[in-house]
């Protein structure tokens, strides 16, 4: 199933659809099978705690639904309250050259093995989807696309082995990793409001069996900068799964960026981010700068 959420660009209403070779189709109304939380809220997202649940029912509901055009909507993230979103530092060799090479990247900071770095977490509030575009919050500074393939965690985990690791997935995106060049913690610079945009939807786990062999391209402006497979990631989706668990219990919801390849490089406002990865999709996404949207 290729999931998403969207905004009707008439009504403002926010929508959950599937997505079809024709279009997407609403299947808002299998939201109200979702249990009523009261407060305080457990830390997971809802709607991707009861999928296994709803899966039936969103599909019958949209196989009643009209199919409307992906273009007549704007994509929002497919994930919408994620307890945390954990991400991978240089998870390719290539990007690791690159990043140690390149002062404008390291601004100093010493630029360790993942091994040695962990994993880092970024603010829930940088969530973006491909319709609402990139705002550059310091456009005198470099801020630069990543490419990645993120992971949705499906059900809640703790240490949990390699081996298993693939099956507390819920599904997988495209994820732009936005960064803000510098020499501040990577949690700050990477969280600004529309940083973590996630899309174009959801492809959910039963649908790619596999992540290990996945191409990633990314272009701005139609220009290629970055291209790569999952395969040679230095750490794989599993043993990033296993290594994050091994620190935090993973609630469903929990979104992975699991690192970027080499080739990352600025955007500015006008510019069109293009970022397609294997088995997912592509999505396009607008960079503007925000002062742009605050007078809009
Ligand atoms: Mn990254």
């Amino acid at each position: 199933m290729r999931l998403c959420r969207y905004r009707d660009r008439r009504s403002g209403s926010t929508h959950v659809g599937i997505v079809e070779a024709d279009g997407i189709r609403d299947a808002t109304a299998a939201l109200d099978d979702l249990p009523a939380y009261r407060y305080p809220l457990p830390p997971l997202d809802p709607f991707i705690a009861a999928l296994p649940s709803i899966s039936e029912r969103l599909r019958k509901i949209a196989s009643d639904a009209p199919s409307r055009s992906l273009a007549s909507v704007d994509l929002l993230s497919p994930i919408a309250n994620p307890g945390k979103i954990i991400a991978a530092p240089v998870n390719y060799r290539d990007h690791l050259d690159e990043a140690r090479a390149d002062a404008q990247i390291h601004h100093q900071n010493r630029i360790a093995e993942i091994q040695r770095a962990g994993l880092f977490l970024k603010a829930t509030s940088s969530l973006a989807g491909a319709g609402e575009g990139v705002r550059i919050r310091h456009p005198e500074r470099r801020n630069d696309h990543e490419i990645e393939l993120v992971a949705v965690i499906g059900r809640k985990v703790s240490r949990i082995e390699r081996a298993d690791a693939l099956s507390c997935v819920a599904g997988y995106c495209i994820g732009l990793d936005m960064t803000t060049r510098g020499p501040e913690e990577r949690s700050l610079r990477k969280s600004i409001d529309t940083y973590a945009v996630l899309g174009p939807w959801l492809v959910t786990a039963d649908e790619l069996a596999d992540p290990s062999n996945l191409e990633l391209l990314l272009t701005v402006n139609g220009e290629s900068r970055q291209r790569a497979n999952t395969r040679d990631l230095i750490i794989d989706v599993a043993g990033l799964i296993a290594l994050a668990s091994s620190f935090y219990t993973l609630w469903p919801g929990d979104v992975l960026f699991t690192g970027t390849p080499a080739g990352v490089g600025p955007v500015q406002s006008g510019d069109i981010i293009r970022a397609s990865i294997d088995s997912l999709g592509s999505m396009e996404v607008a960079v503007l700068n925000e002062s742009w949207s605050a007078r809009a």
